[in-house]
């Protein structure tokens, strides 16, 4: 069969060369896809020839690439077959070739055309270039000798593969590459003369220089090319002084790794990209390409074999360079403390063990803000130096640096440098140039600026032309000196110059797309879900360890698992702005970590609490309760019974560990819920009493020690609001300021509030809501025994458009700044609205909780899954649900089921423990039936402070001998904490975020346990050596 037979590199006149060509018509923008799509292919291969305008100096940058092709010939044959699936080479060459032509249409969007076509260069173009032409509205991939060669995108100006550059049997000549430079040359005097201004000379230079180039260049006659170049190269030879800017540019390609496209069509992005880089990468050994995102060199390296091993070579020469760190370029607001360590480990990992070296920078240019925790987490993980260019978008106000000093809220700093052309998708044109260094913002105190090019988003990379344009601006007077370079050269030369630099303190908070801490709340929701599974499944798997047998560290299924979670928060899932393809495949990710996740935490506690879940005969049932929190817990549990029904019971269960649950607790104070005579309900607890309408509005809150108040007078909390929510830019991103002029409380009632618990370890009353046109909001009410929080379970039908529904809660606390929980700490960002950074700040990001706190007093919000928010004023605000319509038209428009709570308190929030309550709320009680036979409650660790949390429990990476726990100070204040644990520990030693011992060896193990001491939001990790 013609496709297996060899084929030599550089073909001969006359001999026929088969090629594959796989095309597929993605999403480039989010609007709606059309149904259909045309594919124009011209599969011809031309010699370049002279384009007959080269000559007119104002058209040139008009000149299409096919005027550079003169004689041209049709393909001996052409063939296709269409696919919906996305099925490998060998898989492909097996089907049936049915014939096609040029011109022919093929579709819908997403399935994907491979066409067999055979070409014969016609003897007369020996010794020419040829270029199998290919032009489709898809991408494609050029195979050839079963091996990938070329990318095809009409968007990333990739349209030709090259099949020789000198077909044999005649000596070579030059005479199409002098066209395609003479263009190049042009273009660049062109801009120059056009872009650098009438008060610079060098502009009216370049002017000359190109007027006089088509004076003498005939272009029916190529001896006349030389000289047209020599004036050219006249100008572009012409040195700057030394005080010129330098632009380090590097070759670079942002392939987002879901978003228009599902992930597995990324896979092949990534293919079509990077075979392209390293193809040119073969004809400019001075390329560079820097590369992030672990997951899309493991796509690529376990699909694409053969291309990784060039990529391997090339990251060996040093001219493929990853970067980041991380496993996927992940949100940067929303992820965990946790997930943003993993995404760091098993990136970094990754490049270690498959290049020999760790990243030694952070790069995230694409992502939708940052948090204030990064810097502190990236030292941790070996890295100084930060790349981004997002904050280039705010909408607002202009970040006043590009390269700063960026500090985190525990004080640790990175050198952190924004390409000042405010794009990582730059194509080495000379306008780019001028912008970068115009754009600097700080000019004087560096001299040195990044610069990515190539095509991005959906993939494509750095074009030779790219290239070539840069070379004449290598150290032209009048430009900045442009060097290809590498993130080392770059940081290091700024690292040089950084005695004078700013600081700036605090988060990178991106005003725009403040939406997408709420869009497609599913996501979300399966987000924090997973999040909380895997710690657990750490947790119990860690002890089942610790307390021996045969347990097995379920680690190969936990890294699996882990980086399904990672994957998903690539900053287009996680925040939600991704098709519905996209959205569907992250759920089922979801689905399989709940699913396997519940049978490796079953496996855990069946093996450690072996003895305590056989019932022995005869005995009464008792029940395990397990608590994979680092602090004792009392709590309302649910039972199950033999019978098949659930009670009741108050337990008190000892931190990260079990207790066997006989005789429940009896309440020192049963709950008591009343109805009024108003119809309104009174439920208290002896900790507070809270006040519902028949609407299940709160109108009073009280802690019943001190009866302070925490609803103010005629105020209604638990109100919900509608806003028109019609953002100007990007639906599934945006949320603008001028939504809030649009509130409309939502007041149909369809069920007033009944009591459906009367009290004694919990009360409860339900209502029901009319939302909009066609949704409902079913809430219950809940208050537990001895809990110092009400929640409100709340089911929502959603079926709205363009609508933000939110939960608004007055409170009677007066305070210029409210506080949110982030990644292993916690922020303040003000309440009112005085500057223009003030406002722009309408809608932000938290975590488990925020609070509004006055001396004394304050007012805390937790949830279980939600992450927008918002304080103004005395206002606390949770951002429910948004109905944006694209890039996916059926986001959220389902069922929806999330908990929050109010929780009032004296003192400060530190004090009253609204962190530990806010981690209880997200992280239930496990519950298992279990024997009743005499049983010790068992603690496997405890922490001396309430400051310190005790976040992460796990078996060290490789070491199945060693565990490393991962501990934070949680209060903002210098402290020491002593760790113990029950786990036989032989020896203990600091470690770093990668799990490398760091520090002056070992910590002594005291009868106390062990002494750490923390400055405020310090995060520690510990590697803890058990005996055998
Ligand atoms: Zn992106």
């Amino acid at each position: 069969m013609l496709l297996a037979a060899p084929l030599q590199q550089a073909p001969s006149a006359g001999q026929i060369i088969t090629l594959l060509v796989n095309t597929v018509r993605v999403l480039s923008s989010s609007r709606v896809a059309q149904p259909c799509w045309e594919s124009r292919v011209l599969p011809v291969p031309d010699p370049r020839q002279v384009p007959r305008n080269a000559g007119l100096i104002n058209r040139v940058p008009a000149i299409s690439v096919h005027r550079l092709f003169g004689d041209r010939c049709p393909p001996v044959s052409l063939s296709c077959f269409q696919t919906p699936q996305r099925i490998p080479y060998y898989e492909a060459v097996r089907q049936e070739f049915t014939s096609a032509k040029v011109g022919d249409s093929f579709g819908p969007t997403w399935e994907t055309c491979w066409f067999k076509v055979e070409l014969s260069i016609p003897p007369a173009w020996a010794g020419r270039e040829v270029h199998f032409v290919w032009e489709s509205d898809g991408e494609g991939m050029v195979w050839r000798d079963a091996q990938p060669v070329q990318g095809l995108t009409k968007e990333g100006e990739k349209t030709s593969y090259v099949l020789t550059s000198s077909l044999k049997e005649m000596e070579p000549h030059s005479l199409t590459l002098d066209v395609h430079e003479l263009l190049v040359d042009l273009e660049v005097l062109l801009d120059m003369a056009q872009l650098l201004g009438e008060e610079n000379q060098r502009s009216f230079q370049a002017l000359y220089a190109a007027n006089q180039m088509v004076n003498v260049c005939d272009v029916t006659d190529p001896s006349t090319f030389p000289a047209a170049r020599d004036l050219a190269a006249a100008i572009f030879s012409q040195r700057n002084g030394e005080s010129q800017h330098t632009i380090h540019a590097m070759g670079h390609c942002h392939i987002d790794s879901a978003w228009l496209w599902p992930y597995e069509e990324t896979i092949r992005k990534c293919a079509r990209s990077w075979v392209t880089v390293v193809h040119l990468m073969e004809c400019n050994p001075e390329l560079t390409f820097a590369c992030s995102q672990a997951q899309q060199f493991e796509w690529v390296r376990s699909w694409y074999p053969g291309l990784y091993a060039q990529i391997q070579d090339f990251v060996a020469k040093g001219q493929f360079i990853p970067v980041g760190g991380t496993w996927v370029e992940m949100d940067g607001n929303l992820p965990s403390g946790e997930s943003m360590v993993r995404q760091f480990l098993q990136g970094q990992r990754f490049f270690q063990e498959q290049f020999g070296r760790i990243c030694s920078e952070f790069w995230l240019p694409d992502t939708f803000g940052y948090s204030a925790q990064l810097p502190q987490l990236m030292r941790g993980c070996g890295i100084r130096r930060f790349l981004t260019q997002k904050l280039s978008w705010n909408l607002v106000n202009a970040f006043p640096h590009h390269t700063f000093f960026w500090e985190g809220i525990d004080g640790s700093r990175v050198l952190t440098h924004f390409p000042p052309g405010d794009s990582y998708g730059m194509h080495g044109r000379v306008e780019e140039m001028l912008k970068t260094v115009k754009n600097n913002k700080d000019k004087g105190r560096v001299n040195h600026s990044a610069f990515l090019f190539g095509f991005g988003d959906g993939g494509g990379g750095p074009t030779q032309k790219m290239l070539d344009r840069m070379k004449r601006m290598s150290d032209t007077d009048g430009l900045p000196r442009v060097q290809i370079s590498t993130p080392d050269r770059l940081f290091s030369a700024l690292e040089k110059e950084s005695s004078q630099l700013c600081t700036w303190v605090g988060e990178l908070f991106l005003e725009l797309h403040n939406g997408t801490y709420t869009t497609q709340a599913q996501i979300k929701k399966g987000n924090r879900e997973c999040e909380r599974i895997l710690h657990d499944v750490e947790v119990l798997s860690t002890l089942a360890v610790a307390r021996g047998g045969v347990f097995q560290y379920p680690a190969s299924e936990l890294q699996r698992l882990w980086r399904l979670l990672l994957l998903n928060q690539f900053h287009d899932v996680l925040p939600g702005s991704c098709i519905q393809l996209v959205v569907e495949d992250a759920l089922q990710y979801y689905g399989e970590i709940r699913r396997v996740g519940t049978r490796l935490q079953e496996e855990a506690v069946q093996s450690f609490c072996r003895e305590l879940l056989q019932p022995e005969a005869g005995s009464a049932e008792g029940t395990l309760v397990l608590n994979t929190l680092p602090w004792e817990r009392t709590e309302v549990i649910s039972r199950p019974q033999p019978t098949g029904t659930e009670t009741l019971a108050l337990v008190t269960v000892p931190s990260m560990g079990y207790a066997i649950v006989r005789e429940p607790l009896l309440s020192p104070s049963p709950v008591a819920v009343r109805k009024q005579e108003n119809g309104s309900i009174v439920m208290e607890n002896g900790v507070i009493t809270a006040c519902l309408d028949m609407m299940g509005h709160l109108t009073s809150l009280q802690l019943v020690d001190s009866a302070r108040e925490s609803v103010p007078d005629g105020c209604y909390a638990n109100q919900f609001a509608l806003f028109d929510d019609v953002p100007l830019y990007w639906d599934a991103w945006d949320v603008m300021d001028y939504h809030l002029e649009t509130r409309k409380p939502v007041t149909t009632l369809l069920k007033p509030l009944e009591i459906t618990l009367a009290g004694g370890l919990r009360g409860s009353a339900s209502f029901s809501l009319q939302i909009g046109e066609s949704s409902t909001l079913i809430q219950e009410i809940i208050l537990d025994a001895m809990c110092p929080y009400l929640r409100f379970l709340t089911q929502v039908e959603w079926k709205e458009a363009h609508k933000f529904l939110k939960v608004e809660f007055p409170v009677q606390v007066r305070s210029t700044n409210a506080t949110y929980e982030i990644q292993f700490g916690h922020l303040q960002r003000p309440t009112h609205w005085n500057t223009s950074w003030d406002w722009a700040r309408f809608e932000v990001w938290a975590h488990k909780w925020l609070d509004l706190s006055e001396h004394g007093f304050g007012v805390a919000l937790l949830n279980d899954c939600k992450y927008g928010a918002s304080a103004h004023g005395n206002i606390l605000s949770l951002s429910l649900l948004r109905a944006p319509k694209s890039p996916d038209a059926t986001a959220d428009i389902t069922h929806h089921q999330f908990t929050y709570a109010v929780m009032p308190h004296l003192g400060s929030f530190q004090d009253a423990g609204v962190i530990q309550r806010a981690y209880n709320l997200n992280f239930p009680l496990h519950v298992f039936p279990a024997s009743s036979a005499q049983h010790e409650a068992w603690s496997a660790f405890s922490v001396s402070s309430p400051a310190v949390v005790l976040e992460t429990v796990k078996q060290a990476e490789d070491r199945p001998e060693a565990v490393v726990v991962r501990l934070y100070e949680a209060h903002g204040s210098t402290v020491i904490a002593w760790l113990q644990t029950a786990l036989p520990v032989k020896e203990a030693m600091l470690c770093d975020l990668l799990e490398q011992p760091v520090g002056q060896g070992h910590l002594p193990l005291e009868q106390r346990g062990i002494r750490l001491s923390f400055t405020p939001f310090h995060v520690l990790s510990v590697l803890l050596v058990l005996r055998q």
